[in-house]
């Protein structure tokens, strides 16, 4: 249990050349978006940095946030990063059970007070306490006692930032969120429904390499992954700025890759980084497999769904398309881009044939 060594020691306990860790280190760097020149600060931190405690609290959730983290690709940053932290309770992947459970997680409380990370999934039901119980603890109590001496906690997935989908209208439990209820404690919300695995690791990584919270933005996501939206970034988006649009999941639009805006993507409102970082070792995302986006990152995700109407009058014609992106524009703050990208596209007609290549010319 004890946490005395650092993160540069376990790794060269475990073989990885110096090499191997300066790699890993720029890999790091790169995640965070910070400049190459920062990576030997990186290596030295992370060199000297305590090997940290984390304990992982599941509360009302489906285990997509767990089933995401382990779906990393060794040798990945992810995975890295998950063999140098001590993992000391995790409800759904430790093999202990019962009272020898819940007794690892007292002693990882003691042994490493005021230093720990938690990391919560779920959303905490209040209506009633029996609603959701561990070893006959509640949840809310459980969160409370956890979180007293942690140093720091993490909330991953959209039910631990913001309720989610326990949270959705009527609320059978009475449903909240990990900052409902703690007050007291940096928090840092990695919304998703699942989170993306390098944006979890990624905000650890964070907090191992410079000992302080990353920025965050006004819902507590932190910027380096929740900075942009998905529209800005997404590769359909020239599509989208010549007014060419799917009209149905099976259309020609649809064939052709054209925009998913109308059969209801919510892209233009939804801050996270699939659209960049991707899934599955970066292989692909929704909109990439034809599914438009579904806002999953954003408070209120569910109730504020409606996912396949579009968010608003979607564009008919050029003089239609440049007043919505306005429209859109301004609510996105990319109303700019987008008019100039229109206006560039008015002679084209709606449903002329476009390929990307097309618009790359
Ligand atoms: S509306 Fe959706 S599919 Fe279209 S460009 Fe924006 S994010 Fe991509």
């Amino acid at each position: 249990m004890s946490n005395a060594k650092t993160i540069g020691q376990t790794l060269r306990e475990q073989g990885i050349s110096r090499r191997g860790f300066m790699k890993f280190c720029a890999a790091t760097a790169s995640m965070l978006a910070l400049p190459p020149s920062m990576i030997p600060q990186v290596a030295q931190a992370l060199e000297n940095a305590p090997r940290p405690s984390v304990i992982w609290l599941s509360f009302q959730e489906c285990t997509a946030c767990t089933e995401s983290l382990t779906r990393s690709h060794a040798p990945t940053v992810e995975g890295l990063i998950f063999n140098q932290i001590s993992l000391d309770y995790h409800h759904t992947l430790q093999a202990a059970a019962g009272h020898s459970a819940e007794h690892a997680r007292e002693l990882a409380m003691q042994a490493n007070e005021g230093k720990y990370i938690l990391v919560v999934d779920g959303s905490i039901p209040l209506g009633n306490s029996g609603f959701s119980t561990i070893a006959g603890i509640s949840n809310e109590q459980m969160l409370q006692d956890t979180a007293k001496h942690a140093a720091a906690i993490i909330a991953v997935g959209t039910c631990a930032a913001y309720g989610g989908l326990p949270k959705a209208d009527p609320n059978p439990t009475g449903a909240v969120s990990v900052s409902d209820i703690i007050k007291d404690k940096p928090i840092i919300n990695v919304p998703g429904c699942p989170p993306i695995p390098v944006v979890i690791t990624g905000v650890i990584a964070h907090y191992l390499i410079f000992g302080t919270l990353p920025e965050l933005d006004n819902v507590g996501r932190p910027l380096a992954f929740y900075g942009q939206n998905i529209h800005d970034r997404c590769y359909r988006r020239p599509f989208y700025d010549k007014g060419l649009f799917a009209e149905t999941f099976d259309d020609e639009g649809a064939k052709k890759g054209w925009c998913l805006y109308k059969v209801g993507c919510k892209g233009p409102t939804t801050y996270n980084a699939c659209a960049t970082v991707k899934w599955n070792n970066g292989a692909s995302f929704p909109i990439e497999a034809g599914h438009g986006c579904l806002g999953c990152s954003e408070p209120n995700f569910w109730d504020g769904g409606s996912f396949y109407k579009a968010l608003s009058v979607p564009t008919i014609n050029t003089t239609q398309a440049v007043g919505y992106a306005a429209a859109v524009g301004a609510a996105v703050g990319v109303a700019a881009g987008a008019l100039n990208a229109m206006k560039k596209s008015s002679a084209k007609k709606q449903h002329e044939t476009v390929t990307i290549d097309d618009l790359e010319r």
